[in-house]
């Protein structure tokens, strides 16, 4: 008799466990997706090899094209030891002139750090590399490509932008405001030390697929 009182008692117990069971089944399923997740934090550190080139030889690998589409390595003027601000301060940069909207070009293949306006730049874009080794800065623009986001991969040659007048660029000159920065700091990538571009524009401005004359590109006559 006594067993035979106990045998509800262990149904109850068996019954409460299942609801309790059944809920830890999809902890696989979650477990899961976490390989897929390959998206380095920006305060990763960059790949190994690289590292092994100086900034000038990793700079030159990476074949940077002119971000104006249409717009020759040697047509960008070498405006980078100008003086700036009365002579305070030098422009550590290069402007690309080309009419109010061309397309403004990806540099390098990498990922957009940050979309942000300020006084100086108006419209801007930080961008970085594959190997989050250097910055660059594109300024001035008109606006943004459609679809630009911080933290989206580009290709080398996507559209990011289009030049303008923004900021305390002369309304009567669009221009691209183009830095390139070793990336230092992964909140202030301002504040890294400047490269002039110039020796490291290996290819003419054009969007994927629409090359005929960048040096990359081979083009059958
Ligand atoms: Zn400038």
């Amino acid at each position: 008799m006594r067993a035979l009182h106990f045998l509800p008692a262990l149904a109850l117990v068996t019954a409460a466990c299942g609801p309790a069971i059944r809920p830890l089944g999809p902890i696989a399923p979650v477990r899961a997706p976490m390989p897929e997740l390959p998206e380095p934090p920006a305060e990763s550190p960059p790949p190994a090899a690289p590292l092994a080139l100086t900034d000038e030889e990793y700079l030159e690998r990476r074949a940077l094209m002119v971000p104006v589409e249409g717009v020759r390595p040697e047509k960008v003027p070498d405006t980078y030891w100008q003086p700036r601000d009365g002579g305070a301060r030098t422009h550590q940069a290069v402007d690309i002139l080309a009419k109010r909207g061309t397309p403004v070009l990806s540099a390098d293949s990498g990922t957009v750090l940050r979309l942000s306006k300020n006084t100086l730049g108006g419209i801007t874009i930080y961008a970085t590399d594959p190997a989050r080794r250097f910055v660059f800065y594109y300024a001035h623009l008109d606006g943004y490509a459609s679809g630009l986001f911080e933290g989206k991969p580009v290709a080398q040659g996507e559209v990011l932008g289009y030049v303008g007048t923004t900021g305390n660029a002369p309304k009567n000159t669009p221009h691209l405001h183009f830095q390139v920065m070793r990336y230092v700091d992964a909140r202030q990538w301002w504040n890294g030390p400047p490269f002039d571009p110039r020796p490291f524009l290996a290819q003419v401005g054009a969007q994927p697929g629409t090359s005929r004359t960048a040096a990359a590109v081979p083009e059958q006559q």
